[in-house]
């Protein structure tokens, strides 16, 4: 689903990501850590064409995001991401913050939107929230609302960027079992997350990442119990 060849970027005379080589095959759960300033985030953003890239090339779904002729809106639409901060249309009802994408990107009718908005409302337990505004949504309900509206896109892969950091402890868990609920039914997923236990429940594969680079990629058994690189080790000691 994913390919990245050597992938470089650059900010001005900063190095951000250096020599990035990864290949996510469908249906597999990725979980990426590593320090604050590492590169997590702009790689997963690199995956949604947010931050260009200068160097290497980039596969998402067969099409090349690194390419001249890439069609920006058709690669967009494979992809749904979530964010720290949930980005909700302020002035928009839940119900209606779910539709808009479908609406004007793939100009689905009102009454399909609508079938398909409250089909993921109901899949991450908030169909009764429907009409609500997001403010009047807790963090943990708001969260669901981001992920049901990357759902009514349809994407092919889903890209979470520590989507549960700005919750409070008791609204975690509610974010974090629909995702496991996402990669139970078999969606691609890249999830930058410091949420161990999520790490090693979930993942099929832990990338740790330090100083632009991919330290090290493992499955969660060897990534936490013998992890190969000093770098990682001290890591997941300052973590745990
Ligand atoms: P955190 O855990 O704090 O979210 P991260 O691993 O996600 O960190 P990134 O946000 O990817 O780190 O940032 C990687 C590096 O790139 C950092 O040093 C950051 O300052 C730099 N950086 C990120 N975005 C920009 C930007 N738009 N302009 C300049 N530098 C940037
Ligand atoms: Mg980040």
């Amino acid at each position: 689903a994913v390919r990245m060849e050597k992938v470089g970027k650059w900010f001005g005379d900063f190095h951000a990501l250096k020599g990035i080589d990864l290949e996510v095959a469908n249906g597999e759960r990725i979980v990426i850590c590593g320090p604050s300033g590492s590169g997590k985030s702009t790689l997963i953003r690199t995956l949604n064409q947010l931050e260009p890239v200068q160097e290497g090339r980039i596969f998402v779904d067969g099409m090349e995001l690194t390419g001249g002729d890439r069609n920006v809106d058709a690669i967009r639409r494979e992809v749904g991401m979530v964010f720290q901060s949930f980005n909700l249309f302020p002035h928009m009802t839940v119900l209606e913050n779910c539709m808009i994408a479908p609406r004007k990107v793939k100009k689905i009718d009102k009454a399909e939107a609508e079938k398909t908005a409250r089909h993921f409302l109901e899949r991450v337990r908030i169909p009764e929230q429907a009409d609500k505004y997001p403010a009047q949504l807790s963090g943990g309900q708001q969260q669901r609302v981001a992920i049901a509206r990357a759902l009514c896109m349809n994407p092919k892969l889903m890209l979470f960027d520590e989507p549960t950091s700005a919750l409070d402890p008791e609204m975690v868990k509610e974010v974090l079992d629909t995702m496991i609920d996402l990669a139970q039914e078999g969606m691609t997923m890249l999830c930058v997350t410091h949420e161990m236990s999520f790490a090693r429940s979930v993942a099929d594969r832990i990338i740790f990442m330090d100083r632009g680079e991919i330290v090290e990629v493992a499955p969660p058994d060897r990534f936490f119990d013998a992890p190969e690189h000093e770098r990682t080790r001290n890591f997941l000691g300052q973590i745990s």
